[in-house]
């Protein structure tokens, strides 16, 4: 059975989520690369990680990105529009955080649309633009289980509780916000996986309602 596991270095750093499929990849990384390989060797053997899959390309959760591909070998993909700004300082976020853009260099370049076969995972890029220009959830499916669980990785584009990505970053546009969160109310959820906080397991479907309603103010407010 698909686990997924949580990799946060602390309460305020990015969710990093090893999804423990019979082949295994990483949402997000985060800033340290050694406190996401600890967690990785903890439950599988790292050289076996097949991709790093980027969210987005803000440093908060992509900074450890390119010393941990080395390190396991893992192919890293991220959204073409992201990979474009990967070298910016302002649209990684790079210069909120004091840092130099992080270095790295995409093996896979997704446009949307793409579903990466993990064996009894299969994991359905979707383009949800407005936290960034190329923001992506990944929309999973657990094809072995006889109820099959439907998983969404959000990045920074919903969180629990009605939260939504700030669009006050370049890149950033509430009216791409808002239609992003509306593709993602028509899709089957029944666990979030979301770039900051917790993970929501429970009325999935009122929290991304909740977060339409918040974006679609954030939106009228512009
Ligand atoms: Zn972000
Ligand atoms: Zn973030």
């Amino acid at each position: 059975m698909v686990k997924v596991h949580k990799i946060t270095a602390s309460p305020y750093a990015a969710n990093a989520y090893l999804v423990e499929a019979e082949r295994p990849v990483l949402v997000d990384v985060g800033i340290d690369p050694d406190f996401a390989l600890n967690a990785i060797k903890r439950v599988i053997d790292p050289n076996s990680l097949e991709y790093i899959i980027l969210t987005h390309c803000h440093y908060d959760h992509t900074a450890g990105t390119a010393q941990l591909a080395e390190q396991t070998n893992a192919s890293v993909a991220i959204h073409q529009c992201d990979a474009d700004l990967l070298d910016d300082i302002h649209a990684t976020a790079s210069s909120l955080f004091g840092a130099c853009p992080p270095s790295i260099k995409p093996d896979m370049l997704l446009q949307g649309e793409e579903i990466l076969d993990l064996g009894d995972l299969t994991l359905k890029v979707i383009h949800t633009p407005g936290h960034t220009l190329g923001g992506i959830c990944l929309h999973g499916e657990d094809i072995q289980r006889t109820s099959s669980l439907r998983l969404l990785f959000s990045g920074d584009t919903i969180f629990s509780n009605g939260g939504i990505g700030r669009t006050d970053l370049p890149g950033g546009d509430p009216t791409a916000l808002m239609n992003s969160i509306k593709l993602l109310t028509t899709l089957d959820i029944d666990a979030i996986y979301p770039g900051h906080g917790e993970a929501v397991y429970k009325n999935v479907n009122i929290h991304i309602e909740k977060s339409l309603k918040f974006a679609e103010l954030n939106m009228l407010n512009k």
